[in-house]
């Protein structure tokens, strides 16, 4: 097997197929009238895949483009969110041994997320860089696949299957708004998007608080900020100084990157729901939070299309999130 070192537009071709199995065809519905925009733009509901959340299409991806022997070693992964929980899910669909290493800060309540995974739970370490640094010396001692976040080609181009989506969900689209965190969720749109139409803009939606990808953009090169609590837990943590393919994608086919408040995502969670009836965490809804508060600026002809990227909060935070406007982390 060949191993490109960029992913392409290729990469993403024959990412969707190989994925085909694990992935379900997300519907993309326009929500923006009913959210009182004028603009009626469309909700692609990643977070109606089976884990909650878009990340099931990079694992799986990745999992998949192992050679067989590699495979059956096993893999292993550091994160207790979304992306936790879709290399569990895969795994487990493929008979692949899995381990998760956590820190011994991670609550009890997101560990019991594993249970019935099959996931092996490591607890080492006193911070989650401690528990990367033994997963990586898992991943030495016992052939097992660090299966990453985002900066790899083959989870990118698992990502930008939905670019392809897209393309064909929303013929003559204009515009796509997405959150970013790592960065291989909207690398992989923007490739798919761009590869067919340059004009398409592409507008990734951070937090205001510590986003890291914009402060790494406007340094010209990846930096570390301090983790803070946010609403958006999804879209916080590092992207990596040694980064090797997001942050130059984003740089380079990223056209904006917007920022919103925990109040703009805490509305805009619960207009989600009482004009939808959807449940989105809220990584999962920044783009719409982003839109609802006016941060990106549209011509009435444009077509939009916003990822709506993951649902992986507890009834508790939600409630919480939605019910005062006034939970926030201040
Ligand atoms: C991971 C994640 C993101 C951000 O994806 P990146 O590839 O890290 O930029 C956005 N929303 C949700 C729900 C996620 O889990």
């Amino acid at each position: 097997m060949t191993k490109l070192l960029k992913p392409t537009l290729q990469h993403i071709y024959e990412a969707r197929s190989r994925i085909a199995p694990h992935v379900r065809l997300t519907p993309l519905i326009p929500v923006g009238r009913r959210l009182g925009l004028e603009n009626d733009f469309a909700l692609k509901c990643e977070f109606l895949q089976r884990t909650g959340s878009f990340k099931v299409r990079g694992a799986a991806s990745r999992m998949l483009a192992l050679p067989a022997d590699v495979r059956r070693r096993g893999v292993v992964t550091m994160s207790t969110g979304n992306h936790g929980r879709a290399v569990a899910d895969v795994a487990r669909s493929l008979g692949v041994a899995v381990t998760v290493c956590v820190s011994k800060l991670v609550p009890r309540h997101k560990l019991d997320l594993f249970d019935g995974s099959g996931a092996r739970i490591e607890i080492a370490g006193e911070s989650s860089e401690q528990a990367g640094v033994r997963a990586l010396e898992l991943s030495r001692a016992e052939g097992l696949t660090y299966v990453h976040p985002f900066d790899d080609p083959e989870v990118i181009a698992g990502q930008g299957t939905i670019g392809l989506e897209l393309l064909e969900q929303l013929p003559g689209i204009s515009c796509l708004v997405a959150g970013v965190g790592g960065g291989g969720l909207i690398s992989g749109i923007a490739l798919a998007l761009k590869s067919a139409n340059p004009r398409i803009r592409v507008i990734g939606v951070q937090m205001d608080r510590n986003p890291v990808m914009h402060h790494s953009l406007k340094a010209g090169r990846p930096v570390e900020l301090e983790e803070l609590p946010t609403l958006a837990d999804s879209l916080a943590g590092s992207i990596g100084l040694d980064n090797a393919h997001t942050f130059g994608m984003v740089r380079d086919l990223v056209d904006d990157i917007v920022l919103v408040s925990e109040e703009q995502i805490a509305r805009a969670m619960g207009q989600l729901f009482r004009a939808a009836h959807f449940v989105l965490e809220g990584a999962g809804a920044a783009g719409v939070a982003a839109l609802l508060a006016g941060r990106i600026t549209l011509a009435t002809d444009d077509v939009v299309a916003v990822v709506g990227s993951g649902a992986g909060i507890s009834v508790e935070s939600f409630m919480k999130s939605i019910g005062g406007e006034a939970y926030v982390h201040a």
